[in-house]
């Protein structure tokens, strides 16, 4: 009823406009009447999907003239937009570049205001924008855009990517922020813009050095070339990751769909400069081995594995190669800890939420991880990771109860008071601390900086 009311409103409004002054009003610009906002026939739907195809394939052939001949001249805001994209992606190994229209937009608000706004014959349509870069997309991912196509003499022309209302919003990749500056590193391909072009190169050798530590634990059954996207804004940032996110978070690893043969599309770290580069050395590997951990575990982990071990075991990889003693990485917890406040139960998917000892939630889940691996042994716990993942699929509740008792031969009680007892030992003062600044990591802790895994689809 509301919106109805607001569509309504909207319509009094823009009747009350006043078409362009000192020109000739373009043929159309009167309210559309009934058979113009009629849904794209076959015939209108077919030449609109020629010339979507046409345009995708002038992109990816560097053709600039054939890619403009695809824009309507007459949107100057999109039509701009449209021929900086070209330029900002001219940099990027694509190896696939489609626009497959799915479907025509009914809605008659938005329908009547693009029709308005256009003065010709106007349709939107929900289009997958399918791409693949090379290596690090083992297939094309595949991306929904709302985009506005008008009919010019006997040619359809995108006009737009933004007339369908707010609720269906056209995705944003990197190119719609700038030009992009490309490092390809031997196994990382690390994308971002001018104002980061001196750490590009930095990330790419932390992403190269951190592939084959992933690949020591997990194996080598993962794409192990790597996208990486540095945005320089929170906007773009938020954009990639698909989601707000403080500026407190230094990355984050996602993917947009495991496919049956378990290829993982869309897979991509997206980095927060500021606050990665903020911290040391340790810190900054600990997080990049962290999300290279969910992208290579991303097909075998289930949206019901438990968050404590997907984040868990991502910080068991994360820490592997650090000179930090569990005490100096977990400064807050071995507080606790010998404060007499050992952990009651394993970290609940809900205190990943917590901002409140979040990182005690994080070290309680490493600890558990490797608790598990000092117990039985590394390449168990990646046994005990894939074990309770598929248990996760078929029952949430107990995917932790088989998996201990498959793989440990433990009871759920017996490994809680195991791993309780270990930890006033494992977080007492080490001689192995790390070496340099050991008294700051103790008195005023960095704050750990949390990541999000997508786990969609
Ligand atoms: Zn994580």
């Amino acid at each position: 009823m509301l919106l109805l009311v607001a569509a309504a409103v909207w319509l009094l409004i823009a009747d009350r406009s006043s078409p362009p002054t000192g020109t000739t009003p373009p043929a159309g610009s009167a309210e559309p009447v009934g058979d113009e906002l009629q849904p794209p026939s076959a015939a209108e739907f077919a030449a609109i999907e020629t010339m979507l195809s046409e345009h995708g394939a002038a992109l990816l052939a560097h053709d600039r003239a054939g890619w403009q001949q695809g824009l309507d001249v007459g949107s100057t805001s999109y039509l701009q937009q449209q021929r900086q994209l070209f330029d900002n992606v001219a940099r990027l190994p694509l190896v696939s570049w489609r626009y497959v229209a799915r479907s025509a937009v009914t809605d008659s608000a938005a329908l009547t205001a693009a029709t308005k706004r256009l003065g010709a014959r106007t349709v939107i349509l929900h289009v997958n924008l399918d791409f693949a870069l090379r290596l690090v997309d083992p297939a094309p991912t595949s991306k929904d855009l709302w985009l506005t196509v008008v009919e010019r003499g006997t040619s359809w022309k995108l006009a737009g990517d933004s007339d369908a209302g707010a609720a269906e919003r056209s995705w944003r990749g990197p190119w719609d922020f700038g030009p992009l500056l490309v490092e390809q590193g031997r196994n990382a391909l690390v994308i971002g813009h001018q104002s980061e072009s001196s750490q590009l190169g930095s990330i790419a050798a932390l992403v190269d050095r951190s592939i084959p530590i992933v690949t020591s634990v997990w194996g080598g059954h993962w794409n192990q070339q790597v996208l990486v996207l540095v945005p320089d804004s929170a906007e773009e940032f938020n954009a990639e990751v698909g989601a707000d996110e403080g500026a407190d978070i230094a990355a984050v690893a996602a993917a947009d769909v495991v496919t049956t043969g378990g290829d993982v599309l869309g897979a991509r770290i997206v980095l927060n400069p500021a606050t990665l580069m903020s911290l040391d050395a340790p810190a900054r590997q600990l997080v990049v081995q962290h999300e290279l951990t969910h992208i290579a575990t991303r097909a075998s982990t289930a949206a019901a594995t438990p968050r404590w071990l997907v984040e868990g075991f991502a910080d068991y990889v994360g820490h592997l190669d650090s000179s930090q003693s569990p005490a100096a990485a977990a400064p807050q917890l071995a507080a606790e800890v010998r404060a007499g406040h050992v952990p009651a139960d394993l970290p609940a998917d809900s205190d990943f939420e917590t901002p409140d000892r979040l990182n005690q939630t994080y070290d309680e889940a490493w600890l558990a991880c490797r608790f598990i691996a000092r117990r039985i042994g590394q390449a168990a716990l990646v046994r005990f990771y894939v074990t309770v993942s598929d248990a996760a699929r078929q029952n949430q509740a107990t995917a932790v109860t088989v998996g201990l008792h498959r793989v440990l031969r433990l009871s759920e009680p017996a490994f809680l008071a195991a791993w309780q007892a270990s930890l006033p030992g494992t977080l007492s003062g080490s001689p192995t601390a790390r070496p340099t600044s050991s008294a700051s990591a103790s008195s005023n802790a960095p704050s750990r900086p949390a990541d999000h895994s997508d786990r969609r689809g």
